[in-house]
């Protein structure tokens, strides 16, 4: 029997970054996954640190695009039918939650983590020696009609006005200038200047996972289903023999309920699925920058594996075989956007978003059970808040003070 200070379940980035902020302060942390860690969501996905996403991806209340959503037109979204009934719960809470007034109350809430995303990364990855990975490049939201522009240039000043988001609004030329291989009837486009993009994501996950076993903290195999409590605190099964710790967190993104559920915590936790693959740039083609083109609904990032081609939101069971139609509808459209060659991986890549109805996570202790701490439900932005997380959960365990109320985040909220 392994007696640690602390169990942390699950090792994608959010569960990484709380088992480092935990051994950074001495705490004797065990990290304990079913794979290898940084292999489920937290492997592929955009890379962007988004320090401007202080509103998260709210539910379409505009009736257009609400209706293209529903007839699974747009390569934006896409549901599966058959998991309808069981996700209209969530959908309805979604939706409540996604009005203009309660939107703005959570963003309130939600920038006091989003604010700190970047210095919180930027630290982690020059301990980890990593800095490299994280490329202060910005991102860039792209249009073709002057119309949708001028809408966008309007949310960006309502964004710098509000919450000090920097941007750089981008006519034809500028854009040309900043990334001369996309394809002509653009219009202009947003420049996000302060986010980050990561050139590798799992590469970045690994590097904190590195620091974290140099800072001397122990990383084990092992199904988190086997969490039980135990007079003196918490137990867990591993390959390496069993583990006990006053402490564990839960941090099993997207399957994180099936713990909670088995000490009595009902969340209405869902996911949003997403696809990627990669493509060779053809020629000499550079993309600089991550660009979203949201009118057709698709990312294109420039990754150390090649041009990766991401999807927004397929809402499906978790375990529903992979329906890659997002895919399948963007790749032309990316195509026309900016040269590719082949595809890189003939397989697609599946990541599971985390999705609470209210669009913001989970953080804090589990009010019935002392000991117990949930991290999960990261939604659109678990690469972005992992280390923010790990700092405030680690503060909160260790008695020190948070730097900002936890009192949104908590579980019973539901
Ligand atoms: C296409 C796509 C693009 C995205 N782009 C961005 C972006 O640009 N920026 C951003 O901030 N976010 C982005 N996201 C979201 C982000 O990737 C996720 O929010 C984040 O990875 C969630 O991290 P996590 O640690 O909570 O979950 P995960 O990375 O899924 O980790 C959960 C871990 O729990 C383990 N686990 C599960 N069950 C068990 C069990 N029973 N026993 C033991 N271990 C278990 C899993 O093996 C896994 O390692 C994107 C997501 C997708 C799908």
């Amino acid at each position: 029997m392994l007696k640690a200070d602390a169990i942390v379940l699950g090792a994608g980035i959010v569960g990484v970054s709380v088992a480092v902020h935990l051994q950074k302060r001495g705490r004797a942390t065990v990290l304990v996954d079913r794979r290898a860690p940084g292999e489920e969501t937290s492997f592929g996905n955009a890379g962007l640190i988004q320090r401007e996403a202080v509103y998260p991806y709210a539910f379409p209340r505009d009736f257009k695009k609400f209706l293209t959503y529903a007839l699974n037109r747009s390569a934006g979204s896409h549901y599966h039918w058959r998991a309808l009934p069981k996700l209209a719960p969530f959908l309805i809470r979604y939706w409540w939650h996604s009005s203009p007034a309660r939107h703005a109350a959570i963003a309130q809430a939600y920038a006091r983590l989003i604010e700190r995303s970047v210095d919180e990364h930027l630290s982690l990855a020059a301990e980890a020696g990593s800095a490299e990975l994280l490329r202060p490049t910005g991102w860039i939201l792209l249009y073709r009609t002057p119309s949708a522009l001028d809408e966008a240039v309007t949310d960006a000043e309502r964004l710098r006005e509000e919450f000090g988001i920097r941007f750089r609004a981008l006519d034809r030329r500028d854009l040309a200038e900043a990334e001369p291989h996309l394809g002509s009837g653009l219009t202009g486009g947003i420049h996000y200047t302060q986010p980050v993009s990561v050139s590798d994501p799992h590469a970045l996950t690994l590097a904190y996972v590195r620091l974290f076993e140099h800072l001397g903290g122990r990383s084990a195999r092992g199904d988190a289903r086997t969490l039980e409590a135990t007079p003196q605190g918490w137990q867990v099964q591993t390959e390496s023999g069993s583990i006990e710790a006053k402490h564990v967190v839960v941090a099993l993104g997207a399957w994180s309920d099936v713990v909670a559920r088995a000490f009595g915590y009902r969340v209405p936790l869902a996911t949003k699925r997403g696809y990627h693959v990669h493509f060779q740039p053809r020629g000499n083609a550079v993309l600089n920058h991550t660009v979203l083109d949201d009118e057709r609904g698709y990312v294109l990032a420039p990754m150390a594996q090649g041009i990766r081609l991401t999807t927004g939101a397929e809402f499906a069971a978790r375990d529903a075989p992979k329906t890659p139609v997002q895919l399948a509808k963007a790749e032309p459209l990316a195509r026309d956007l900016f040269p590719l060659a082949e595809r890189i991986e003939a397989e697609p890549w599946m990541g599971l978003r985390p999705c609470l109805p209210d669009m913001m996570p989970v953080i804090g202790p589990a009010p019935r059970h002392p000991g117990l701490w949930f991290a999960f439900g990261h939604a659109h932005h678990g690469l972005t808040l992992g280390p923010v997380t790990g700092r405030l959960m680690a503060e909160m365990m260790t008695g020190a003070a948070p730097f900002t109320d936890p009192a949104p985040y908590r579980v019973d909220r539901f």
